[in-house]
């Protein structure tokens, strides 16, 4: 039997010739614009005989005729020489000096050998000239290197190359043909579905199959990551995608994914997955970072890589974070990058939003047609919005470039003035923002772009050449942000604003993105569908605007599985206003009390902020038996421990009743699961306003000034998200009873009262 497999020239010579080591973290550093008007400028000193972006393909047999490697690629200049004879010219933008490029690197000698082999088959020639030519940062400096290869020279190269790339094109290809067969045998792993589940199910699978979108509102109890799950891999069993990403917004709602995927499993599905945990959790490395180019799991990486991930691959189908340290630790590679490598050759990646949406660090190596072929499963979509924001947005802070510009003085000149220029810039807008310390603008921060583009490069260069530097890690530092201002400011549009604000000698420039909606849409209009679910998409027409959904995208509310008696609603009708707090503390704190002393057990109480947890929790603790009640709290610096700590404490069949007091919006208010008795009862104190401030007035402006509730959209919604996700943690079973308390006047007016869950039945 033969596999065929189709690839691109550039993926396949990078994994049979990349190696050396991580360069501090540089790897999502080159800047793609910048390399194509390199490009541009090369190619646009050719002669007129010559061609550029000449598309290229080629079929090659290999592993004795089990594989078939369909190659294309575009060459990015052919030229024709005074002989009649052709040239391939491969163009690189590099930071490197040409000595220390030397000869030139072979993955790019691989890369223009290979176009040279599909261009001899092309024209019949015996003998293609082969050069790269490398332009060198930041000057802009050319430097040349040239050979010529035969046509037989050419074919025992691009054979070797298939022969080292076969063993695992051919592991994936065979794990791919057992996971489809698998897929499409595959039943519901619970026998019967559950209410709501088949309504979800079906309409996730008809999405798939029709190319479209989907924004669900899933109640808790809808076993929304299975009703995901499951019908997207049956949409794999039918041919329709080959990889799904489910996306979450925390590391709690990643396990429930990796649960379902057992389950799968246990059920006859064969696919691998892969979780992506965010670099500083999964480092190994206690207390330095990347930086200093000193990691052991970082030199060398690319030199072990590919044993790391055939080893990977052929021994494992569940890639945990402890999977893959394992793996990472047994080849000596860096865990993150290499989840993210493994990520590329997974059916199932288990990531945070990020690694889609976020312009700095999304997938960059998926091909069109790689992404077209997968499906988003984005689970409490409702976080996309804020995550949305923060994501398109980017800032610079003046005391970044006043460090480099002293740390790299008589070490590179060059960085050190660009650093400068930035520096005085920034010093000129602190004047500007005179005593009220801040003004906003609705143009795109041109000036600084045009100071920021040489310090790119020159904090490149320094990055590459000069080592050693006290202040290297806040180059590298500078150099990221830099980087993602310059990128950012491409997306800047009308849904954008410039601000600046001071803070003593302190200068914050920041293009804040207010609508995220067309840039979301962007970022996912590639893939083939994508589906966006949370128990708390309310008002749906509200996320429907705000996460860019079109007319064609379909929308799905499905009804709580749970009954109104599981639930005991009472609103505390107090002023938790902030100007009201003081009045109305010793009543809301008896009444809490009160609830307690009634009804033993464990409970959660929300509030808005850490302060005002603070001073109910005081009064509280003056009324009640502290014989009988044991309290807890959260606070700002949890560790991950101290969080598991703080959950567990929740068991059914405590001896004592038991108070947790934790704040709205934080990690113990969404994606935690206390089933049964471990939760008795909840307060939510408060709507959950955001606090007032600069960010969100603006957000309010914004909308007003295009017909929409501007408070609403800034503050109301948002704040109503996190009343209901926080009284979201009390029923989670059909087992489950509990007593609700919503203690805020405000629960019992518009719009309030109206963005409360049917299920709650206080309307
Ligand atoms: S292990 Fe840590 S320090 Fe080493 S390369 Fe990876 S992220 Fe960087």
């Amino acid at each position: 039997m033969t596999y065929a497999v189709k690839t691109s020239v550039r993926p396949l010579v990078e994994y049979v010739f990349r190696s050396g080591s991580l360069e501090s973290g540089m790897r999502f550093g080159n800047a793609l614009q910048e390399g194509t008007r390199i490009h541009r400028e090369v190619q646009e000193k050719y002669g007129e005989n010559d061609r550029k972006e000449v598309f290229l393909k080629t079929e090659l047999s290999c592993a004795a005729g089990e594989l078939l490697i369909q190659v294309e690629g575009r060459s990015d200049g052919v030229l024709l020489g005074e002989d009649g004879g052709y040239t391939i010219d491969e163009i690189k933008s590099t930071s490197e000096t040409p000595e220390q490029i030397e000869g030139g690197h072979d993955v790019h000698w691989a890369q223009a050998k290979f176009y040279a082999y599909m261009l001899a088959l092309e024209t019949g020639l015996q003998k293609v000239g082969v050069r790269l030519t490398y332009v060198h940062k930041p000057g802009g400096e050319r430097s040349v290197r040239e050979t010529s290869q035969t046509l037989d020279e050419l074919t025992a190269f691009v054979q070797d190359v298939a022969e080292r790339y076969a063993p695992f094109a051919l592991l994936l290809k065979k794990r791919e043909e057992k996971r489809n067969a698998a897929a499409s045998a595959l039943g519901f792993p619970f026998g019967h579905y559950r209410e709501g589940q088949r309504l979800f199910a079906g309409a996730v699978f008809k999405t798939v199959r029709e190319e479209k979108n989907l924004l669900a509102r899933a109640p808790t109890g809808t076993g929304k990551t299975i009703s995901t799950l499951f019908p997207a891999v049956k949409a794999i069993g039918e041919g329709l995608i080959g990889r799904i990403y489910y996306l979450t917004a925390k590391t709690t709602t990643r396990a429930g994914a990796e649960e379902a995927l057992n389950l799968l499993e246990k059920n006859g599905a064969y696919l691998s997955s892969v979780t992506i945990t965010a670099k500083d959790k999964v480092c190994f490395k206690e207390e330095e970072d990347c930086a200093g180019g000193q990691c052991r799991f970082a030199v060398g990486y690319y030199d072990r890589i590919n044993d790391a991930l055939q080893d990977l691959f052929e021994h494992e189908t569940r890639v945990t974070r402890e999977v893959l340290e394992h793996y990472a630790r047994k080849h000596t590679v860096c865990p993150f990058e290499f989840s993210l490598d493994a990520a590329y050759a997974a059916d199932v990646v288990v990531c945070d939003y990020n690694y889609v949406f976020d312009p700095r660090i999304s997938f960059k190596r998926l091909s069109d047609e790689q992404r077209g072929k997968s499906a988003l499963l984005i689970d409490e979509a409702h976080n996309l919005v804020e995550r949305g924001r923060e994501m398109f947005s980017a800032e610079l802070l003046k005391s970044a470039f006043l460090e480099i510009k002293r740390g790299y003085k008589g070490i590179h000149e060059g960085v050190r003035g660009a650093a400068e220029r930035v520096n005085a810039y920034l010093i000129l807008l602190r004047k500007q923002a005179g005593e009220e310390g801040r003004f906003v603008g609705n143009e795109p921060p041109e000036v600084m772009f045009k100071l920021l583009e040489p310090f790119v490069d020159q904090a490149e260069h320094a990055l590459v050449t000069v080592h050693g530097s006290e202040s290297e890690e806040e180059l590298l530092e500078a150099y990221f942000a830099a980087q993602t201002f310059l990128r950012i400011g491409r997306l800047y549009g009308d849904q954008y604003v410039t601000y600046v604000e001071t803070d003593g000698s302190e200068v914050k420039m920041k293009m804040f993105c207010l609508d995220p909606s067309e840039l979301l849409l962007q970022a996912s209009k590639n893939y083939r569908s994508a589906v966006y679910f949370s128990a708390t998409l309310a008002p749906l027409g509200f996320y429907r605007e705000m996460l860019g959904a079109s007319e064609e995208d379909y929308t799905l509310s499905i009804p709580s599985p749970f009954s109104p008696e599981q639930l005991e609603v009472t609103v505390l009708p107090y002023s938790t206003r902030f100007r009201d707090r003081e009045r109305t503390k010793d009543s809301l704190a008896a009444a809490l009390a009160e609830t307690v002393n009634k009804r033993p057990g464990n409970y959660l109480f929300f509030f808005p902020s850490y302060a005002y947890l603070q001073e109910i929790r005081q009064a509280f603790e003056a009324r009640i038996d502290r014989e009988q009640v044991e309290i807890i709290g959260q606070d700002s610096g949890m560790s991950e421990g101290d969080r598991t700590g703080f959950l567990d404490a929740f068991s059914a069949g405590r001896e004592k009743t038991l108070v947790g007091f934790a704040v709205m919006g934080g990690v113990f208010s969404e994606g935690i699961d206390l089933a049964g008795d471990r939760l008795t009862g909840v307060a939510v104190i408060g709507v959950g306003l955001p606090q007032i401030g600069l960010e969100r007035d603006i957000i309010r402006d914004y909308y007003n000034e295009r017909g929409r509730s501007g408070f609403n959209y800034a503050y109301v919604y948002p704040g109503m998200n996190k009343v209901q996700q926080a009284g979201g943690r009390l029923i989670r079973t059909e087992e489950d009873r509990g007593v609700l308390i919503l203690a805020d006047d405000r629960f019992l007016q518009e719009p309030y009262r109206s963005l409360l869950p049917d299920e709650w039945g206080t309307r």
